[in-house]
């Protein structure tokens, strides 16, 4: 008997007259206490999650039919209505809500200071308890708040949707990139196996990445949970990652099939799926800290020419681009190079070719924390 149903989300309406609505996409039985969540397209202006999510959906339908789910799997192909709205001069602007400039992946619900509160001499020395008591406390909180705008409740509804599972994937991409992870620094290396599956070229890990993205709102409770309660078990019960699908433009069948293929091997191998799964790739890369990552900015406007190619290794100090100012020397250009902070791997960079001072033109992974970060780590 197939499991799959679609239901329709509505989200409140943000003008007079309209209203938008999320589809989210449930293969298998929520009561086996064994959830996977997967979304595509949060930031909406990024192009091959939808495929892929697409593709997965196509693929988890005939395991459907062959009576193949183990759990429960939810997939949202489209997680941003709002965004996908959001045109202007013919391109879409997909990143940031028009409203008011807060970025869709952003500024998630935190819920750790309210489960410290409410959990106070309700958790035992049984860690699977804990686990039940801690995620059935985060749908208690998450239905009695009541967000104020049409983005917090798209935010609230994708929370609502994941908060309780056991994998939580979100499909991003990034300019021009190679396929790149983000996960807890908790999580690693039991999420190893996701990294290798999926062929990612840099592994980026976070205790906190500073502005709460929607991954984190999943995952980063259960180490801060654990952290408020020393005496109690309480695991990383949460493998939450964001997986950037190479670039904005990398909408070709071959990634976007091959990427599906790869979640769903993963997630036959961690037992949500019938069959047995390929041999587990070895990883490509190792995890580095998110503190690791020189986002390369240009120090002046102009034209860029990347000196470096993705994927190329880079030595601390070497030249990644340079920004051609066209109007020095009566015209005939001077040219700014753009220098690595560090050594490691050259695995994203911009999808155009201006520049202007401080504008982020390229991300360079790096084993050693960067002097200077601070407590936010993640680009705008
Ligand atoms: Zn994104």
């Amino acid at each position: 008997m197939k499991t799959c149903t679609v239901r329709e989300h509505l989200l409140p309406e943000a003008a007079v007259g309209t209203e938008r609505k999320l589809i989210s996409v449930h293969f298998g039985q929520a009561a086996t206490g064994r959830k996977v969540y997967i979304q595509a397209g949060l930031h909406a202006d990024e192009a091959p999650g939808y495929l892929v999510a697409s593709r997965l959906i196509e693929l988890l339908h005939k395991a459907d039919a062959a009576g193949e789910i183990q759990g429960e799997i939810i997939v949202v192909p489209a997680a941003n209505p709002i965004g996908l709205s959001q045109w202007g001069t013919d391109t879409i602007q997909g990143r940031f809500d028009d409203s008011d400039h807060i970025n869709f992946n952003r500024r998630y619900d935190e819920l750790a200071g309210e489960l410290a509160e409410r959990l106070k001499g309700k958790l035992s020395d049984d860690a699977r308890t804990n686990v039940a008591a801690i995620r059935q406390c985060a749908g208690e909180i998450l239905e009695s708040r009541r967000p104020a705008t049409e983005a917090e409740a798209l935010k609230h509804l994708l929370l609502t949707l994941s908060h309780d599972a056991d994998i939580v994937l979100d499909l991003h991409c990034d300019h021009q990139a190679l396929l790149h992870v983000y996960m807890g620094t908790a999580l690693w290396p039991d999420g190893a196996d996701l990294a290798a599956q999926m062929g990612a070229a840099a592994i980026l890990l976070a205790k906190d990445s500073g502005d709460m993205p929607f991954d984190e709102a999943n995952s980063k409770l259960w180490w801060d949970l654990a952290g408020k309660f020393p005496g109690v078990p309480i695991p990383p019960a949460c493998l939450a990652a964001t997986i950037e699908l190479r670039g904005v433009a990398d909408t070709e069948a071959p990634y976007t099939a091959l990427d599906a293929q790869n979640l769903y091997v993963f997630l036959q191998r961690r037992g949500y799926l019938a069959g047995e799964a390929l041999p587990l790739p070895e990883l490509a890369a190792l995890a580095t800290p998110l503190e690791g990552v020189d986002y390369l900015k240009a120090g002046s406007a102009g034209i860029l020419t990347y000196t470096k190619q993705l994927g190329d290794p880079v030595e601390e100090g070497e030249v990644v681009a340079v920004v051609t100012q066209p109007l020095q020397n009566a015209g005939q250009g001077e040219k700014t190079p753009v220098i690595s902070k560090t050594a490691g791997v050259f695995f994203a960079r911009s999808a155009e070719r201006f520049a202007r001072p401080g504008k982020i033109v390229g991300k360079v992974a790096g084993a050693r924390p960067l002097e200077g970060k601070g407590s936010y780590l993640l680009t705008f």
